[in-house]
């Protein structure tokens, strides 16, 4: 094991003893396989993900909205390549509907996932959500843009969809309180962040663990908690003034 994974191992290890806590989570990927993308994951390794939290008593629910009892958790997939429509089967077989945060204006580019498969990914069960429409980090694009990365997104989606759209995940988990402001005014009910914790019903932003590139015991770790104690340090990465 090389020196920096066998050193995050150990912290995480460290981590989950000292702040054991299994209360609700969501983890993130960005993709099936690494056909699409370079942030993509082994197919291999999230089957074993998913197969270790089954043994470890976790239980995956079917939208963040049911994240409420303790060791529940929600897959999501950010931008939607392609991947997943790959393994459309597998997520059936396995009663896995992940929520998909899709940038509306890269849809249809290549590696990226067609309309048509969207349609028939949600007809299986996934949700797709907000993830602005050009996916550029909000904190960079001038305020007069964020109109349309914001409203005209969410309504080109949800025509798209045919039903509303109440979540937005930050592009590369970057914010501010004034994106925070200008998404809630543009509809969004659920606000998506990338920074580590258990979902609580009253915090402003919804927190998530990105686990693509964890080992399945690191991910074992993860699910009780061992990203929590490092919160303060991703949020002090994605807040901007
Ligand atoms: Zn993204």
């Amino acid at each position: 094991m090389p020196v920096r994974r066998f050193l995050r191992h150990l912290a995480l290890r460290v981590a989950a003893t000292l702040c054991k806590d299994c209360g609700p989570k969501i983890v993130y990927y960005h993709d099936m396989g690494r056909e699409y993308t370079a942030m993509g994951t082994d197919v291999d390794l999230i089957k074993a993900h998913v197969e270790a939290a089954r043994r470890d008593g976790f239980h995956f629910v079917d939208s963040i909205a049911y994240l409420r009892e303790p060791r529940s958790v929600h897959i999501c997939f950010d931008d939607g390549f392609r991947g997943i429509w790959d393994h459309a089967e597998w997520f059936v077989s396995e009663r896995l509907h992940p929520t998909v945060f899709i940038p509306v204006g890269l849809m249809g580019q290549q590696g990226y996932l067609t309309w048509s498969e969207v349609l028939e990914l949600q007809r299986l069960g996934f949700h797709f959500e907000g993830h602005t429409w050009s996916h550029r980090p909000l904190t960079d694009v001038p305020g007069a843009e964020w109109q349309h990365e914001l409203r005209d997104a969410k309504c080109y989606l949800e025509d798209k969809l045919g039903h509303e759209v109440d979540s937005l995940c930050f592009p590369c988990g970057f914010f501010s309180d004034d994106v925070i402001a200008a998404a809630r005014e543009a509809g969004y009910h659920y606000l998506v962040a990338s920074y580590p914790g258990c979902v609580k019903e009253d915090e402003t932003l919804i927190p998530r663990h990105l686990v693509q590139s964890f080992s399945v015991a690191d991910y074992r770790l993860v699910l009780q908690g061992a990203l929590v104690p490092f919160r303060a340090r991703y949020i002090r990465q994605h807040r901007k003034a």
